[in-house]
Order: C-alpha cells, then sequence, then structure tokens
C-alpha cells in the first residue's frame, strides 16, 4: 500500500525525524489559509501516489499566502502519471543547498533488506541507479542486527557527504530504519533529505509503501487506506473476490493457481503475446467464479482476447467447462477465448466444450500461440 508524503511525513515525525511545518489543503482558499498560519515562503506539492512530481509541476514554491493560493489552484485537478491531484501539502519552503537520498527496500537476490544513501538526491533515483551507479553506497542488513552504526558512518563516508551531513544522517537513517522495520515497509524512502543553508537536516519528501499482507497487523493505518487510489478494475476485482493483478497489455489470462497463471504470463510473452492482467481464481473454483473471472477481465477495454488455462487438480474440468458454456451464453463475448484445460475431469470439460466458439488447445504453449495468433487475425 502506497501512502501519501503527509502521511509518512507524520509517521516519520513521530519517530523523531525534523521535517517542514506544513498542512494539507483540499481547495486554493484552505492553501492560502495554510500558508498565511506558517507565514513566509512555502512550498505546495501535489499528494499523489507517484514520484516525480516535481518534474511535472506538481511541486510550487510561493512567497506569500496569495502565490500559495494561486500555485495551488494550478496543482489541484492536475493529472501527474494518471492521478489526479485532491490534496496538496503546504509546507515551510526550506532553503536547500544539497540534496542526499536515504532509502531502504528489500534486496530480494540477496535475501536482505539493503539502506542506501546518495549525495544525489532530489532526482529520480533509479535514474542515478542506471546511469551512476557508484553514486550510491549500500549497505545490506543482517535481519537479526539490523542497522550497525559502522554501516552508517560506511554509508556517510561511501557516498562522500560533506562533513555537515555525515554527522547529522545517523539519527535520519535509525529512525528511517526504525518505521521500516515497525510498519512492515517494502519502501522507506526521505528523498530530498535537504540540507539547508543553515547547515541543518530535514527530510523534504518521504515515501512509504507498506506491505499489503501485513496491513492486518497495523488497523491504526486504515484510514490511510482509504484514501487510496487503486486502479478502479484492481479495487472491483477485489470486492469480487478475486486475486486479479492489472497489467498493460491485450491479452487477458485466466488460470488456477498462482504458479500457473505466472508461467503462462512468461508462456504468452515469450509468443510474442502481451498479458492484460493476472487472474488466479482458485483451487476448486465452480462455474459462477468464471463467469465473474471472465466480467472482470473484459472490464480491461484493451483486452482482445483471452486464454484460459487450466490444470485441473482440485478444480474439476467439466466444472470449469461450465462455467465457461454459461459465461459465453450470458455474455456477449465479442473476443476470442482459447482454452488449455488439463487434468482432472479434463476429458468431459472439453467434450462439453464442442460446438461452441471456444478454441481448444493441448498445451500451454500450443494455447498462448493459438490466442496470441487470434488476436492478430
Ligand atoms: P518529487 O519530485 O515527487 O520527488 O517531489 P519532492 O518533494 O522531492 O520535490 C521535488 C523538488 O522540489 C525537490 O528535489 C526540491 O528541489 C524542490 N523542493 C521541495 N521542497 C522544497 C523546499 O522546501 N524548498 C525548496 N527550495 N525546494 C524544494
Ligand atoms: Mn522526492
Amino acid at each position: 500500500m502506497k501512502i501519501h508524503e503527509y502521511q509518512a511525513k507524520e509517521i516519520l515525525a513521530k519517530y523523531g525525524v525534523p521535517i517542514p511545518q506544513g498542512k494539507v489543503a483540499r481547495t486554493p482558499e484552505e492553501a492560502e489559509k495554510v500558508a498565511a498560519e506558517i507565514g513566509g515562503k512555502v512550498v505546495v506539492k501535489a499528494q499523489v501516489h507517484t514520484g516525480g512530481r516535481g518534474k511535472a509541476g506538481g511541486v510550487k514554491v510561493a512567497n506569500s499566502a496569495a502565490e500559495a493560493k494561486a500555485a495551488a489552484e494550478q496543482i489541484l485537478g492536475m493529472d501527474i502519471k494518471g492521478f489526479t491531484v485532491e490534496t496538496v501539502l503546504v509546507e515551510q519552503a526550506a532553503n536547500i543547498k544539497e540534496e542526499y537520498y536515504l532509502g531502504i527496500t528489500t534486496d530480494r537476490a540477496a535475501r536482505r533488506n539493503i539502506v542506501m544513501v546518495s549525495a544525489a538526491g532530489g532526482m529520480e533515483i533509479e535514474e542515478v541507479a542506471d546511469k551512476t551507479p557508484e553514486l550510491i553506497a549500500r549497505e545490506h542488513l543482517d535481519p537479526l542486527l539490523g542497522l550497525q552504526d559502522y554501516q552508517i558512518r560506511s554509508l556517510a563516508w561511501g557516498a562522500k557527504l560533506p562533513k555537515a551531513a555525515i554527522k547529522g544522517i545517523g539519527p535520519f537513517l535509525k529512525a528511517l530504519h526504525k518505521v521500516y522495520s515497525e510498519y512492515d515497509c517494502t519502501l522507506a524512502e526521505i528523498n530530498p533529505l535537504a540540507l539547508t543553508e543553515e547547515g541543518t537536516l530535514i527530510a523534504a519528501d518521504a515515501k512509504i509503501d507498506i506491505d499489503d499482507n501485513a496491513l492486518f497487523r497495523h488497523p491504526e493505518l486504515a484510514e490511510f487506506r482509504e484514501a487510496q487510489e487503486d486502479d478502479p478494475i484492481e479495487a472491483e476485482a477485489h470486492k469480487r473476490g478475486l486475486t486479479y493483478v492489472r497489467l498493460e497489455g491485450d491479452i487477458g489470462i485466466i488460470g488456477i493457481g498462482a504458479g500457473l497463471v505466472m508461467t503462462t504470463l512468461d508462456v504468452v510473452q515469450r509468443e510474442g503475446g502481451s498479458p492484460a492482467n493476472f487472474l488466479d481464481i482458485g483451487g476448486g473454483a465452480k462455474a459462477e467464479v468464471v463467469t465473474t473471472a471472465i466480467d472482470t477481465v473484459l472490464l480491461d477495454k484493451n483486452v482482445k482476447g483471452i486464454f484460459f488455462n487450466i490444470f485441473g487438480g482440485i478444480t474439476r474440468g467439466d466444472e470449469v467447462a461450465k462455467g465457461m458454456l454459461e459465461a459465453i451464453e450470458k455474455m456477449d463475448i465479442k473476443v476470442p477465448i482459447v482454452v488449455r484445460l488439463t487434468g482432472t475431469r479434463a476429458k468431459e470439460g472439453l467434450e462439453l466444450l464442442e460446438g461452441s466458439k471456444l478454441i481448444p488447445a493441448a498445451t500451454m504453449q500450443e494455447g498462448a500461440q493459438k490466442i496470441v495468433a487470434a488476436i492478430a487475425a
């Protein structure tokens, strides 16, 4: 789960991280009022679940309350990478001299959490990692020992931070690590950590992503979740009780079991297709679930065809076939559907499908080839 910058800053502040004084606003008038309360120079920042807001024009410095109002007028309602800005954070502007990057995430390959520090902060860290990886100092954490003082020193020196920052960075990293562990984060970042003209350090931007599977341990975050801007189709699929992830392609994928579905995505890709989604209808799926699954996949208007990959274990092939027949009878499906059905009662299932407009396939690979060909036709 992604949370907003202002929410991430609220959490960090609880752990002692200095953040600029500020408040959220939902209208230009509110922004003006907050700016007047703060007094002096402020920044008005779009609160959306994506990075690169600065580049997109979603972060503006304002020298007065009137300017803050004007900035909020421009930013509210703005579209940033598909997200509409509904709230802005108005906060005291810092006199930024230098910008650094601090981040913690999980390095799956190393099976460790990793802490990263860079003097090339402010900009998108992915770009730094891509073009000048040597500018990022990294330390893997022992899961039992956590973040050690020697690692903090090594990160600070490794990133070639100036003296003022080397001294001050410890508490920021410790707090960030504490938040990362206690909130079951998948990502916790301060970017930029700003060194001000006055020589102090302050978290000018923060990003926290929380592992969805751990949300039950953080009931206090429920209010953050309500503000979540989910993909509308994913939200609907979850409401329908389906394990669905939207992707960018045009071939709808439906299968049984996460492993099989993921393999299907790979095989379709290898055959030159582009999957539109991941959808696992789960073991023991009955006819009704199949209908719902097809309907859900078709909510995505990019879908030009569907590939059903069924390996019947506890799920019976004839049940799935019935579901498909029911679905195509009830729904006016205009896209081709390829079905690979094997396992328990596959023969009975395939017999049921005979004479329908569903395209049968004997293997996963053949199915992938057939659906790619069908949508190209
Ligand atoms: P992002 O682009 O979504 O990561 O948003 P950030 O909050 O990181 O803001 C982008 C950039 O705006 C920062 O790297 C800073 O250069 C600038 N910025 C943000 N807050 C302040 C501030 O208080 N004062 C000044 N002068 N610049 C700021
Ligand atoms: Mn940032």
